[in-house]
């Protein structure tokens, strides 16, 4: 990657380098934009990444996935199990990616895979790169001027990939709307004694999900959800007990596990962007949304922004038109946020069936699975609708360059 001082001028600065911000990156310059990536290295995550078929077959578009495969476990069913304690309970039902026609409905990787590989790629495309933070960001009608700790560097257009708590957000003036819920998630990895037969785990208890989802080999990670003082107890552990807690809480599905190193706690939150773009700063990944680590949407809706956004600014040059224009940035904000919103949506409305106490809320969820598992063609559609929204799949997801 060549690295670049301030003071300079470029077509696109993206801001921040976690996935989101550097698949953006690499897909500007796919794009033909003169692209500059201001992103300090990112810090050790061991987390794992659910990715959906759209967002592999974007990352295999960009040259990205070939460096990734071999870390990634396919995941080729979903099973849900009720492990509710309460009076009605749904049935267990298990999707399968063969029954839409796909060999995988996505692929589990950890972040750290990931990053390397999208580091690597970017690497690879001699990206320029400034791994320094941004200082301040100011937008004018000609562009954006970025503040870095030795000089500035101007764009014309800013892509804020910058995360939560975003500077780029706060610059383009773009206020959130953002709800807590009273709900933590512990995050490891384990070995595991059984094979998971590429087969993710979703147990439903009465704080929240708690899903075994694939890694390769004889190993998987975990996303826990419970109210925040028993995941924080949980948490402080020793490896052996946390380790038989969760074979446990497994039903000893995957056999003895061990713990590796590495757990965090994320409290659960849903926050929006109350605009995906402003005054030449757009948003993608974080920096627009925050959604629970329910129903792995979160990375795969960064991505479906970074493709987006990069298929426009594509778009714009062959007609010579200004990148940072409103008019662009307002198609943007019109073509993500109904993906966002949506996916928003249903987990919050998942997430909260699964926190009443209310007995006709619980009868619908029962039901709702019910009739998901005896009707084919429903039971098609959502796992259709869930893998890839139909009404927001941008270029590289369907494996075409931006
Ligand atoms: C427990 C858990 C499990 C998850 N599982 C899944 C899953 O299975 N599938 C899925 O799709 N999603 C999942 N997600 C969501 C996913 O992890 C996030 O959507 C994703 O990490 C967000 O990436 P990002 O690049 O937008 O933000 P981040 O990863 O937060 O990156 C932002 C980057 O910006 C940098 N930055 C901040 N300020 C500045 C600045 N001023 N200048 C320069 N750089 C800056 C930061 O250093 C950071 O590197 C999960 C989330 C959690 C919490």
């Amino acid at each position: 990657m060549s690295r670049v001082n301030g003071n300079s001028a470029v077509e696109v600065a993206v801001v921040g380098g976690g996935p989101a911000g550097v698949v953006s990156a690499i897909a500007f310059a796919a794009a033909g934009a003169e692209t500059l990536l201001i992103a300090p290295t990112p810090e050790d995550d061991h987390r794992t990444t659910a990715l959906l078929a759209g967002s592999v077959t974007a990352l295999e578009t960009l040259g990205v996935w070939t460096a990734c495969r071999a870390n990634a476990a396919p995941l080729k069913a979903i099973r849900i199990i009720d492990d509710t304690r309460r009076l009605i309970r749904a049935p267990e039902v298990t999707f399968a990616a063969a029954e839409i026609g796909l060999d995988a409905f996505g692929y589990n990787i950890e972040n750290r895979h990931l990053l390397a590989a999208l580091y690597a790629r970017a690497a690879e495309l001699k990206l320029a790169r400034i791994d320094a933070p941004a200082l301040a960001v100011a937008s004018d009608s000609l562009g954006v001027a970025i503040r870095l700790a030795d000089g500035e560097v101007r764009a014309r257009l800013a892509v804020g990939a910058d995360g939560q708590r975003s500077l780029c957000r706060a610059a383009a003036g773009i206020g959130t709307r953002r709800r807590s819920y009273p709900q933590t998630a512990l995050t490891l990895n384990l070995a595991h004694a059984r094979p998971h037969e590429d087969i993710s785990n979703e147990f439903h208890g009465e704080s929240g999900p708690f899903t075994l989802v694939p890694l390769p080999g004889r190993r998987s990670s975990l996303v826990c959800v419970l109210d925040p003082l028993s995941a924080t107890e949980l948490s402080q552990q020793s490896d052996a007990e946390l380790a038989e807690e969760i074979e446990r809480r497994a039903h000893s599905l995957l056999g003895k596990m061990s713990a590796e190193p590495g757990r965090g706690l994320f409290p659960l939150a849903v926050e929006t962007a109350q605009s995906f773009a402003r005054a030449r700063i757009a948003l993608v990944g974080e920096a627009a949304h925050v959604v629970p680590p329910i129903g792995a949407q979160g990375l795969n809706l960064g991505l479906r922004d970074a493709a987006t956004l990069a298929e426009l600014v594509a778009d714009a040059r062959r007609q010579n038109l200004d990148i940072g224009a409103p008019e662009l940035l307002a198609r943007y904000d019109r073509a993500r946020r109904a993906d966002a919103l949506s996916r928003r949506i249903a987990i919050d409305l998942f997430n909260r069936s699964l926190l009443t106490d209310f007995i006709a809320v619980q009868g619908v969820r029962g039901l709702s699975l019910f009739l998901v598992d005896r009707v084919g063609p429903l039971r098609r559609a959502l796992m259709r609708e869930g893998v890839a929204p139909a009404a927001s799949q941008p270029r590289l997801m369907r494996g075409e360059m931006v």
